[in-house]
This record gives C-alpha cells, sequence and structure tokens, in this order.
C-alpha cells in the first residue's frame, strides 16, 4: 500500500494545466505543444525532470505532443557528449518525443534572416562597443542605460556591417548585433538586448559554418514560433524576459505566437540544482564524474538505483507552484522508497560479517532454504538460499555484553535466522587483540523454515550468508553531498559544506549468489539493510553495490513536523 496518495493524472491539476484546457476549451488551440528546452552544457538534474515530467505530462494528459529542443546558441560550453546524456536521461525517465527532435542550430539561417529583417526596419544595429562598455552603458535597476555611439547607423552600414560579422572579418567581440529597444526602459532586458556575438569557434551541429551566433534571448522564442508551441512553460528567472521575447515575436514575421508561462524552479535540501556548480564538482574531482551517486543528476540517481517511477512520482507530488519554495529530500527518497517497497526483490547482503560456525551441524553438509522474494509482492514468489555450518552475520547483529534494549544474538541467546533456523550463541571466539572472530553456535533442527513447534518465539530475526556459498562484494554507502541542508547559506563557500564522508566504501562485505550477476542498474533489498543497485563497476563475479537508500523514512516524521513545503 502506498504511504502518500499520488494523485492520478487525471485529478492532478494546477495552475498550468488549468490555463492549457481553458485555452483548449475556448477553442484558442486546437491542440497543446509543449517542449523541453535545455542547453547541452551538462547533464540534466533533478530540477530539469520537474520541467520535463511538466511539459511531457501536459502534452500526454492533453492528447498533445512535446518536442525535445536544444537550445544550442553557445558553441563555447556545449558538447555532444551532453546531447546524447541528456536524450538518454528524458528517454529513461519514461518519455518519447517521436520525431521531434530539434535544435535551435537548425534554425540558424532563419533567425539571421530575422535579425537581418529587424536591421531593415531600424530596429538592430551592429555596436563597436566591447563587452565591458556595455556594461557599463547598460545602467542599473535604479539608473536608465545611456545609448552607444553606435545606435544611430543607417540600415546599409549595419547589412553590411552584420554580413560582414557572418564572413569571419572581424575577431571575437570586437562586435555585437543589439536591438534597438529603449535604453531608458525600467526592464534591462529591454536596453538594447544583444541579439549576435563574434565566437571563431565550432559547433558540435554546425561545424564551421558559423563564426557569429544568436543569444539565447533572440534564439529562444523564435524557436518555439517556429515549432508552433502553443504553451512555452519556463522557470521563474525568465519572467522579466517573457516582455522581450514578445518584441521580438511582435517584429518579426513568425508563424505562429507561443504564450510563456513561468513555474518556480525545484529547490532541494542537501542538494545544489545549478549545472555551473555541478559541473565544478566533476571537474575539481570533488566528485567521480557526472553520475557519481552522490550527484543530483538524472544520471547518477539512476546508478543509485533510484526507480524513474519514483522521480516522475515525486514530480507529481510537489506539483507545480508560482512562488518559490525549498523541497526537503526526503520526500523525494520517500517516493522512491514507495516504489522500491512494492517491486524491489528482498536479498541478502552482509556488510560487516562476522563468522557462525554451528557446531552440530554436520560438517561439509548444506541445504538449500526457500526464501520469498517480496511479501509485499506475492507473484514474485520464492527463490532458494544455500544453508551451512559456516555462516556470516552482521557484526552489529551480536553483542558480547548487550545492554538491556538489544535484543539480537548474545552469549546463552537464542534467535531466529530468516526462513532457516533458531541458533543459540555457546561460545564467543576473539583474537590475541580481543576483537570477536567468531560465535561458535548450535542450531534446532526442529525450527526449519523459521518456526518452532512448540510456539516459541525469539525476538529478533537476523539475515544471514552461507560462508562456503556467499560472493565477495564492494558496497558503497551514500549519505548526502552537503552537510548542510542550505549549501552555501549565510554567505558560505559552498564547497566547505561538502562532506567528505559522503560515500564509505566497504570492501569486505558478501551477498548471496543470486546476486553474483544482478543486472546493473536492477535494485534490490538487502533484508534489514536497505536498498542497493549494482553499480557499473560490476566485474562478473564481482559485484559491486551501491545503497540507494536506507529502509528508515524520515519523511513521515518531518511531514508529521509540518516542515514540508510541497506545494
Ligand atoms: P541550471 O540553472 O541548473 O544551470 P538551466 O536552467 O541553465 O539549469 P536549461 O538547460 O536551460 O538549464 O534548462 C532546461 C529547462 O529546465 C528550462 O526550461 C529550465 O527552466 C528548466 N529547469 C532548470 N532547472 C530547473 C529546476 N531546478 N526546476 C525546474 N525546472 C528547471
Ligand atoms: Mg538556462
Amino acid at each position: 500500500m502506498s504511504t502518500h496518495e499520488t494523485p492520478t493524472a487525471s485529478e492532478r491539476t494546477d495552475f498550468i494545466r488549468e490555463i492549457v484546457a481553458d485555452d483548449l476549451r475556448a477553442g484558442r488551440h486546437d491542440s497543446v505543444v509543449t517542449r523541453f528546452p535545455p542547453e547541452p552544457n551538462g547533464y540534466l538534474h533533478i530540477g530539469h525532470a520537474k520541467s520535463i515530467c511538466l511539459n511531457f505530462g501536459i502534452a500526454s494528459e492533453f492528447g498533445g505532443r512535446c518536442h525535445l529542443r536544444f537550445d544550442d546558441t553557445n558553441p563555447v560550453k556545449e558538447e555532444q557528449e551532453y546531447i546524447d546524456a541528456i536524450e538518454a536521461d528524458v528517454r529513461w525517465l519514461g518519455f518519447d518525443w517521436g520525431e521531434h527532435l530539434y535544435f535551435a542550430s537548425d534554425y540558424f539561417e532563419q533567425l539571421y534572416e530575422w535579425a537581418v529583417h529587424l536591421i531593415r526596419e531600424g530596429k538592430a544595429y551592429v555596436d563597436d562597443l566591447s563587452a565591458e562598455e556595455i556594461r557599463t552603458y547598460r545602467g542599473t535597476l535604479t539608473e536608465p542605460g545611456r545609448e552607444s555611439p553606435w545606435r544611430d547607423r543607417c540600415a546599409e552600414e549595419n547589412l553590411d556591417l552584420f554580413a560582414r560579422m557572418r564572413a569571419g572579418e572581424f575577431p571575437n567581440g570586437s562586435r555585437v548585433l543589439r536591438a534597438k529597444i529603449d535604453m531608458a526602459s525600467p526592464n534591462i532586458n529591454f536596453r538594447d538586448p544583444v541579439m549576435y556575438r563574434i565566437l571563431h569557434t565550432p559547433h558540435p551541429r554546425t561545424g564551421d559554418a558559423w563564426c557569429i551566433y544568436p543569444s539565447y534571448d533572440f534564439a529562444h522564442g523564435q524557436s518555439d514560433a517556429i515549432e508552433h508551441i502553443t504553451h512555452s512553460i519556463c522557470t521563474l528567472e525568465f519572467q522579466d524576459h517573457r516582455p522581450l521575447y514578445d518584441w521580438f515575436i511582435e517584429n518579426l514575421p513568425v508563424p505562429s505566437r507561443p504564450r510563456q508561462y513561468e513555474f518556480a524552479r525545484l529547490n532541494l535540501t542537501h542538494t545544489v540544482l545549478s549545472k555551473r556548480v555541478l559541473l565544478k564538482l566533476v571537474a575539481e574531482g570533488h566528485v567521480r564524474g557526472w553520475d557519481d551517486p552522490r550527484m543530483p543528476t538524472i544520471s547518477a540517481l539512476r546508478r543509485r538505483g533510484f526507480p524513474a517511477e519514483g522521480i516522475r512520482d515525486f514530480a507529481a507530488m510537489i506539483g507545480v507552484a508560482r512562488a518559490d519554495s525549498v523541497v526537503e529530500v526526503e520526500m523525494l527518497q520517500h517516493a522512491v522508497r514507495d516504489v522500491l517497497n512494492r517491486t524491489a526483490l528482498r536479498r541478502f547482503g552482509v556488510l560487516n560479517p562476522l563468522k557462525v560456525v554451528i557446531t552440530d551441524y554436520p560438517e561439509g553438509a548444506s541445504e538449500e532454504i526457500e526464501v520469498v522474494n517480496n511479501p509485499e509482492e506475492p507473484s514474485a514468489g520464492t527463490r532458494r538460499v544455500p544453508f551451512s555450518r559456516e555462516l556470516w552475520i552482521e557484526r552489529d547483529d551480536f553483542m558480547e555484553d548487550p545492554p538491556k534494549k538489544f535484543f539480537r544474538l548474545a552469549p546463552g541467546r537464542e534467535v531466529r535466522l530468516r526462513a532457516a533456523y533458531f541458533i543459540t550463541c555457546d561460545e564467543v571466539v576473539k583474537d590475541e587483540t580481543g576483537e570477536v572472530v567468531e560465535l561458535r553456535c548450535s542450531y534446532d533442527p526442529e525450527t526449519r523454515g523459521g518456526s518452532a513447534p512448540d510456539g516459541r518465539r525469539p525476538k529478533a530475526t537476523l539475515h544471514w550468508l552461507s560462508a562456503p556459498h556467499a560472493v565477495p562484494a564492494e558496497v558503497r554507502l551514500y549519505d548526502h553531498l552537503f552537510t548542510s541542508a542550505e549549501p552555501g547559506a549565510d554567505g558560505r563557500d559552498l564547497f566547505e559544506d561538502l562532506d567528505p564522508a559522503s560515500e564509505t566504501v566497504l570492501t569486505n562485505a558478501y551477498v548471496e549468489p543470486a546476486l553474483a550477476e544482478l543486472p546493473v542498474g536492477e535494485t534490490v533489498q538487502f533484508e534489514r539493510l536497505g536498498y542497493f543497485c549494482a553499480d557499473t563497476d560490476s566485474a562478473p563475479g564481482a559485484p559491486v553495490f551501491n545503497r540507494t537508500l536506507t529502509l528508515k523514512d524520515t519523511w513521515a516524521k518531518l511531514k508529521a513536523q509540518g516542515r514540508h513545503d510541497s506545494a
């Protein structure tokens, strides 16, 4: 049973879905066309997942379509690797753009023509000011900007210079093309924004064809218009850009007029969602790569074992609102646990092994114990796990001198080995340093399967592995990458909040034989320990596991304290 109520598609709504429904009802559009428009300058993160679920979700709920469009206007920061990763991540999340894969770079020729159109109309000019000068001329929020001395060049001169910019006659930074709007506008985006800059840099898709590139602001809205996007959905930081996008649309012979709507971006506690910072984490080696399981990227969450369904459920839980808020990362974990609890097969793994010898079990003998695969899902069936005289149990499950509330194994005490037998600890063997190295136990053959004919019930049930059959494994435990709930808050350097102990590698773990060849990316529950996923570093017979999550759900508690911020 689900512990939270994820709204079904039909009952889920938010202000954007209401706008779409209303537009369709009123006949303003026959069908809805949305898009997800990443810049291929990094890997997608969980914040992007919110936008993907929103755009693709709306398209599918209203019988429309959603495009995947790369806003690839800055070749300095863009790479094919990112394009490939973004496509793989959107697909993995469960969405399909069909044949509607587009690139702003496919529109470069059209955008150039439209720039020429604005020049002819006296609405754009070539400026020779340097980038630095343009910044100072722009003014501030409280002071108007100043007009460039080049602002009143005639159309002819502008056309000539712009053509020569394209032809490669000028070095980087020597000239730009600007829209001629209003240097005194209270909206800084209107103060003659840059439309084109010179960049003698090859582009991942257009190669050497261009040495001038449109600005994001000049490309974005027109790209939407070319694709007949009906609802151009983006995050709040673009609200102040909307009047500029509308200005371009009004002043150009575009084939359609998209409307832009802004929603609040996702912020998560203990998490940084900025490609710039994520790139720095990778480049400076704070993590092992974009898909390091501690990263908030889609590829990292996948590698860590988060199912796509859990991420989609999370997106539905947080909803879509206009006001910024911070969501507890525990809420994401809760959504993921909910899915894994239903779907993950139960398996045995021992992270910190302690040897148990069952002295009265026949030497050299072994048997197979039938164990349920998932008590939440009877159709998952059972499996057979080998049992023998020598076992591994978890070191934490034994105490020589237990305090009152410790009910697990201790000298003279009987516990249940899950689905197998009851055992009693008779003797503790130590090495010369006094460390416990082995427990000598006896078992009750009458308790096979985990219950006693006389009805007695030990207070604890432990997981276990047959030592000769167990497969050695490396297990990587993860904690928040950032110790602080708000990394970099109060003027701290973000990188000071990094937790050096966010990854713990256990090299002495064991897992049951069935896990030797667990397919990479599949997540199981190690009973009593948490969810674990086979990592890409696994080799045949030498598996590596990531701890996806522990079993303890702390979200319910936070929710009870009223600390959550869901929309
Ligand atoms: P970042 O700010 O992390 O560097 P970005 O906004 O520059 O990301 P884009 O590739 O431009 O990254 O983003 C593609 C789409 O994803 C945009 O429509 C953007 O609004 C949306 N998006 C980015 N970050 C978030 C977020 N945290 N929550 C929701 N949507 C987001
Ligand atoms: Mg952006």
